[in-house]
């Protein structure tokens, strides 16, 4: 579902990804952790395109992401991406965030756009969200609303950029449940994540990043218990 092959990228001399070579096939969840300035969140905005790629090429559902006769809006649609701080538009409500981009991007009438809103947000425990303005929500009830938001475009890929970082810890609960449901249901989706216990469970592979490189991907009993890599070893020590 994502094929990353040969990428390279730099910030002017500063050479921040290396050649990365990644597969995702279709309903893996893959973790990608890592110390700061690993060069995560460049990896994961390089998959749609947030991010310029200088070498290489990311391929997404069959969509060469960065070929530029690709329309990247439309590729963009099938990709969900979900950030640490929530972004949601202030001045619409909670089913208005949700429901902005189905009917501008893919012309849903506003009653389709409501009804499948509706849904997402009840799934997501925001049944009695739907008027409520991003002010009025806690940080917790935002992400699930951002999470829903990224839903309602019915993407292929959902990806994560350390969604509960922001979050006050007893708040992290109800997000990571959301994202677990997901993968429950077999969404593809890349997960940048310090929750280790969460990466452990849910994910397929963990993906573990140092200094702009991939440095070990291994699935996570393996990489828990016993990683090949030094650097991963003391990444370890660390943080468990
Ligand atoms: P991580 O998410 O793993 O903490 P980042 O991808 O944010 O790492 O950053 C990787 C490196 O790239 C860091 O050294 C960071 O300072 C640098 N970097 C990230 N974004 C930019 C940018 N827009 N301009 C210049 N340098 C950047
Ligand atoms: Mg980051």
């Amino acid at each position: 579902m994502i094929s990353i092959k040969n990428v390279n990228k730099s910030f002017g001399n500063h050479h921040v990804l290396t050649d990365i070579n990644l597969e995702v096939p279709k309903s893996n969840v893959v973790a990608l952790i890592g110390p700061s300035g690993a060069g995560k969140s460049t990896l994961i905005r390089t998959i749609n395109a947030l991010e310029e790629i200088d070498t290489g090429e990311i391929i997404v559902d069959g969509i060469s992401i960065h070929d530029k006769k690709t329309d990247i809006n439309k590729a963009r649609t099938n990709i969900g991406f979900v950030f640490q701080s929530f972004n949601l538009y202030p001045f619409l409500s909670a089913l208005e965030n949700v429901t902005i981009a189905p009917m501008k991007v893919k012309g849903l009438s506003k009653a389709e756009a409501e009804k499948r809103g509706k849904e997402l947000l009840t799934s997501l425990g925001l049944g009695d969200k739907f008027d409520a303005y991003p002010g009025r929500l806690s940080g917790g009830q935002q992400q699930r609303v951002a999470i829903a938001r990224a839903l309602a475009m019915d993407p292929q890929v959902m990806l994560f950029d350390e969604p509960t970082s922001a979050l006050d810890p007893e708040m992290v609960k109800e997000v990571l449940d959301a994202i677990r449901q997901l993968a429950n249901d077999g969404m593809t989706m890349v997960v940048v994540t310090h929750e280790m216990g969460f990466a452990k469970e849910i994910c397929d592979q963990i993906v573990f990043m140092a200094e702009g490189k991939i440095v070990e991907v291994a699935p996570p009993e393996k990489f828990f218990t016993n990683p090949d890599s030094k650097r991963a070893q003391d990444f370890l020590s660390v943080v468990l």
